[in-house]
């Protein structure tokens, strides 16, 4: 059980200038003591004439400690303003008759407003307040007891009836235009009731009065039709002169605690219909709110103002569990962290955001609750999303990295099916991790990042069809570059007047080759397996046609330099000069028969110059390529005429293998190497005939 708490002094609500008490919110803390009192509180104010006893009943019902008559020894007048104090204690009879304290714990905090006005009816000024002091009391509490004589009732005169009008006035001008189904108990006690006349007629006499000021009022257009009881529910209690009849005043005190205490909703004065619907928290503002609007005499619209603390409240509520939720935010990113337990860590520290929200904001408007609730989720989404960003750079190196390796895996299947494949993979793998975070409402889309990682993919395998067309025609050129040294090479070396009928069906028998993995069966389409359009294909067959045209125009051009062409004639004119038919080496008779072959020899020799000088075929066509030709650097058209840095005009073609001046050097050195072999064989018979 918990100590009974001392009661503790009342504070200046709002003090006779006037003014809201700007230390109020640190003195609810005080009161509550950091307890969540959310909407287990209740407001309670008293109105009555001045030095009507109204201290003195709050302080013998409600074990508060505001300043009364007696305790204020020689100040003359009590002091204006609205003063407010707490308790959790009531005064009851049930306790007592279990052999208790007099007094009863109660599990709600209770705010107690004790109206301290003068004699309104006297100063205009006082009027003013009293009338404040009315708005104030019915716009912020559940119940107000209306404190007055026996001897007042029915005398239908005294500020009490004035300040029923007045209480009755501002409540049609709070609710009338839009009444509500909000109503608060108005709770008369009749102090000094002697007991001559029952409490049954006072309640009579009063409510006939009631219903006279009621009817007397001057009620705005539209409000005509409501009725005293469509605002207000009645309450009669009497009291007993405390001072003449103490045990009998205590009596009553209890049993209108009891009334305060009771949990039967027929009979209990705290009926949750007359509560405000906001927390605690709120009700401080929405108070120090009501009394600005009223006190600048501005409309004091309720609902406005409850949506306004609402909006206020919802977003301080709101930030503080931001901070908690990026307080808290320790996010581990390792390289193995799965998406689930990545997941699961974003979702614990959300959802730990959003229960500190609910657990207070969820008590005020539900409409600015969610909305709120709406910005908080767009916020921490908005810091979840930078995790995710890196979490999701971090898988995209990582599935493209598998996503390469799969595309470049040398085995049997086509770069097309590969990519299929590994595309598949890639996508499956990151959109099902995206779902991950989706689907436990992390995030709402990760449609960016999906799109961009798409992107990605199709990066990737558009680089690496680039590589391996590069690579397709590469390896062409290769075995093209292959076959022509092999094949081509020894036609060259041994030149037979259809040369270049050979050179040419060999050239396109090798390029037919070099491209039999991608025949499609139709003439001139390839299908490279790389799923592209014909058009691509043609592009990459073109390429290689190139590279094989360029190939056999460097490989030939280099081969038949003028040494070695002079090596080709020398060798044609010695086979022919020192072998007979039958292959046999000659044994010379005479000079004449020397110079009879070498004539012959020497002939065949120069043929053979003029077959390899222009490339040709047996029809007399030069040979051009089909295709434009590029050399390494892929700038220079090898088919073009061009100046040299001397202003020298050249005319540079495939089939024009070696220019005249070559030609002339050529022939030149043949022509030194031949005599030296006829002076040899002429001095071999020479020898043999000398002998
Ligand atoms: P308040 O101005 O309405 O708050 O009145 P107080 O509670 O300060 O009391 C004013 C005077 O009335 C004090 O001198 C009290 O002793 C006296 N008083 C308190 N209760 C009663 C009562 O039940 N009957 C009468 N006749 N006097 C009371
Ligand atoms: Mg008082």
């Amino acid at each position: 059980m918990e100590e009974p708490e001392q009661a503790e002094q009342a504070i200046q609500l709002i003090n006779e200038n006037k003014e809201f008490n700007a230390e109020t919110l640190a003195r609810f803390n005080k009161y509550v003591g950091g307890r969540d009192v959310g909407f287990g509180y209740h407001v309670i104010s008293v109105f009555g004439s001045q030095s009507s006893g109204k201290s003195t009943l709050l302080n013998a019902l409600f074990r508060t400690k505001f300043d009364t008559m007696n305790a204020q020894v020689k100040r003359q007048q009590t002091t204006k303003g609205i003063w407010l104090g707490h308790t959790r204690n009531v005064a009851v009879s049930v306790a007592k008759s279990a052999g208790n304290d007099d007094s009863t714990r109660v599990n709600e905090d209770l705010f107690v407003l004790d109206v301290e006005g003068s004699d309104g009816a006297e100063r205009g000024e006082d009027q003013d307040f009293e009338r404040k002091a009315a708005l104030f009391a019915i716009a912020v509490s559940e119940v107000l007891i209306v404190n007055m004589w026996e001897q007042q009732v029915g005398l239908y005169q005294g500020n009490n009836m004035a300040l029923l009008k007045t209480v009755f006035e501002v409540n049609l001008s709070l609710f009338g235009q839009n009444k509500d189904n909000h109503k608060m108990l108005l709770l008369f006690v009749i102090r000094d009731h002697v007991g001559v006349t029952p409490l049954t007629s006072l309640k009579e006499t009063l409510e006939t009065e009631l219903n006279d000021i009621w009817s007397q009022l001057a009620k705005p257009a539209g409000t005509e039709h409501l009725k005293l009881q469509d605002f207000f529910d009645l309450e009669f209690t009497a009291l007993a002169h405390k001072l003449l009849q103490p045990e009998e005043f205590i009596k009553g005190v209890e049993s209108l605690g009891d009334a305060f205490t009771s949990k039967d909703s027929t009979t209990g004065y705290l009926n949750p219909q007359y509560h405000h619907n906001l927390p605690l928290d709120g009700w401080i503002m929405y108070a120090e709110n009501c009394w600005d609007l009223i006190e600048t005499n501005k409309d004091l619209d309720l609902p406005t103002q409850q949506i306004l603390v609402a909006k206020f409240k919802t977003e301080e509520i709101a930030n503080q569990a931001f901070q908690n939720f990026e307080e808290n935010y320790h996010v581990d990113l390792k390289k193995d962290t799965t998406a689930s337990e990545l997941a699961e860590q974003l979702k614990s520290l959300k959802r730990g955001c959003f229960e500190d929200y609910d657990a207070f904001a969820s008590r005020y408007v539900r409409s600015v609750y969610q909305e709120q609730r709406k910005q908080l989720s767009i916020k921490t989404e908005n810091k979840i999303k930078t995790t995710l960003a890196e979490y999701f750079a971090n898988l995209s190196e990582q599935v493209l990295e598998e996503l390469t390796l799969k595309i470049t895996a040398k085995n049997k299947q086509t770069f097309a099916d590969k990519t299929n494949v590994a595309k598949k993979f890639a996508l499956d793998k990151f959109r099902s991790s995206a779902q991950v975070f989706t689907t436990r409402e992390l995030v709402t889309s990760l449609g960016e990042e999906i799109s961009n990682f798409e992107i990605s993919v199709e990066k990737v395998i558009s680089d690496e069809r680039d590589k391996e067309s590069n690579h397709i025609i590469a390896r062409a050129g290769k075995k093209i570059h292959l076959g022509i040294k092999e094949e081509i090479f020894f036609l060259l070396a041994h030149p037979q007047p259809d040369l270049w009928d050979q050179v040419l069906a060999k050239f396109n028998e090798l390029w037919k080759d070099s491209l039999k993995n991608f025949e499609t069966g139709i003439d001139q389409k390839y299908d490279f397996g790389l799923e592209l359009s014909e058009s691509k294909d043609a592009e990459i067959r073109d390429s290689v046609r190139s590279k094989a045209w360029t190939v056999l125009y460097e490989l030939v051009h280099d081969y038949l330099s003028e040494d070695n062409v002079v090596t080709i004639l020398r060798e044609k004119f010695e086979n022919l000069f020192r072998f007979d038919e039958n292959d046999s080496p000659r044994l010379w008779k005479n000079e004449e028969e020397i110079d009879s072959i070498f004539r012959v020899a020497r002939e065949k020799a120069y043929q053979v110059l003029d077959i390899l000088a222009i490339a040709s075929t047996t029809d007399g066509v030069e040979l051009v390529p089909d295709v434009p030709l590029r050399d390494g650097d892929g700038n220079m058209d090898l088919e073009q005429d061009f100046e040299d840095d001397e202003g020298v005009y050249h005319s540079k073609r495939f089939a024009h293998i070696l220019s005249n001046s070559q030609k002339a050097r050529i022939l030149q050195k043949f022509k030194r190497q031949a005599n030296t072999t006829v002076i040899e064989a002429k001095r071999s018979t020479i020898k043999t005939t000398t002998r």
